[in-house]
């Protein structure tokens, strides 16, 4: 006998009527007119507010939230997101400008990112952004740019710390790394900030991103608690704010089980006391784009045509890899797996085949399902790739092969 198939985590976000998707109060055939062409993405924003709820009753009430928004930088999506969190990260001058537009305080944006250019640390110390600093140079060019606009820019450090985050899908800290100042050389970093006219707010410890385990995370919370501490004894101020990053993740291929939040939560609440009573002024801050996002979102293509080709049925789309590089198999995986895809018209279907489903670009890469178990589709049907909130059209090349835009829906 041979194992079980892993099986996509069940996705529950979504309701089902008469075979057909419900997105947005409305079945996804009557968005898709809504909308007025394909492909596009739906982002659904009783989603995005139920997530919010559901980490604030599993985080401790004193944890801040902030949203990283480079998972998904659309403009409505960031100002409903605005209402939800207490703070914004960005990560370029472009993001500040969409988080500069929400009624964020600009004290409760931070500004993560190496290579900032000088015109991005001008907007942000005009406009009160915190600036995670990301290396001794970055440092110095901000007291200078802070000297010639006579004001004191608000500053943390961002430390590359000597540990990583074990399982996680990347890897952002640990090692020799281009984020961060290694922790090694936090102390001599944070005497200069006593000398120039900074002001110091604390640390932005970032180790990872999409990781299921929990264990990993609590570990690595442990640890940044531990790291935050040491260097806070160097600190020419008392530490105001403990960014200690996020990278929960979201299950997205067969076989991967769901992050145990509450175990995440239960840990950090053991944990905060200690902190509190070693960095009383701490405002502890959990940065997260992805498992905010990502599961409120869909990606919506309509199929052209059947196609048969030496028994393998491919269903031919007007979406692709150009819109959604994540779901190709592109976007830093090792092997390629399948996001979780089904026909949206068709939840169930009459029939179902085993088929593939392909974009309209020329190169075998463009593959948004591989001999996957669909309900019968025809052209004209909707085809949906779920878990698509983030990193979706942003994080994908656009304008390789010359197709039209998606558009984008928050409903
Ligand atoms: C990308 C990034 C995030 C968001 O990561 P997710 O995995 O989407 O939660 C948070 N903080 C920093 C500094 C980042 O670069």
């Amino acid at each position: 006998m041979s194992a079980p198939r892993p099986q996509h985590a069940p996705l529950l976000q979504f309701d089902v009527e008469d075979d057909c998707l419900q997105i947005g109060g409305m079945p996804l055939t009557r968005l898709a007119e809504r909308v007025g062409s394909t492909p596009f993405y739906a982002y659904d924003r009783a989603r995005l507010t139920e997530r919010v709820a559901l980490l604030r009753r599993h985080l401790p009430p004193e944890v801040h939230l902030h949203y990283a928004m480079k998972a998904n930088p659309m403009p409505a999506v960031v100002q409903h997101m605005a209402g939800l969190v207490d703070g914004l990260d960005i990560a370029s001058g472009g993001e500040m400008r969409v988080a500069l537009d929400t009624p964020m305080d600009p004290g409760l944006v931070s500004f993560a990112g190496p290579g900032k250019s000088d015109t991005d640390l001008s907007c942000a110390i005009a406009a009160g952004v915190v600036l995670n600093m990301e290396s001794a140079a970055e440092m110095e060019r901000i007291a200078a740019i802070g000297a010639r606009l006579r004001l004191r820019p608000k500053v943390a450090v961002r430390v590359n710390p000597d540990f990583e985050l074990k399982s996680s899908g990347m890897k952002m800290g640990g090692g020799p790394k281009q984020f961060g100042v290694d922790a090694e050389l936090v102390p001599a970093m944070l005497a200069r900030i006593g000398e120039l006219a900074l002001a110091f707010q604390g640390f932005h410890i970032y180790s990872g991103s999409q990781n299921l385990k929990a264990e990993s995370i609590q570990e690595a919370h442990e640890k940044t608690f531990a790291l935050a501490i040491r260097l806070a004894a160097h600190a020419p101020s008392p530490v105001l704010t403990l960014n200690i990053g996020g990278g929960f993740g979201i299950p997205y291929f067969p076989g991967e089980q769901r992050l145990d939040l509450a175990a995440v939560g239960a840990n950090l609440a053991l944990l905060l006391p200690d902190v509190k009573k070693a960095l009383p002024q701490a405002q502890v801050v959990i940065e997260l784009g992805r498992y905010l996002v990502a599961e409120a979102g869909i990606y919506v293509s309509r199929v052209i045509e059947r196609k048969s080709s030496r028994g393998q049925v491919y269903l031919v789309t007007d979406g692709g890899l150009h819109h959604h590089l994540a779901a190709s198999g592109n976007f830093g995986q090792v092997i390629r797996k399948n996001y979780p895809v089904a026909i949206g018209n068709k939840m169930a279907g009459a029939a179902r085949e085993n088929v593939s489903v392909v974009g309209p670009l020329c190169t075998p890469l463009d593959l948004l399902a591989d001999k996957m178990d669909l309900a019968h589709a025809e052209p004209g049907d909707l085809v949906v790739v779920f878990q698509s909130g983030a990193y979706g059209l942003t994080a994908s090349p656009v304008a390789f092969l010359s197709h039209p835009m998606a558009a984008e829906v928050l409903v």
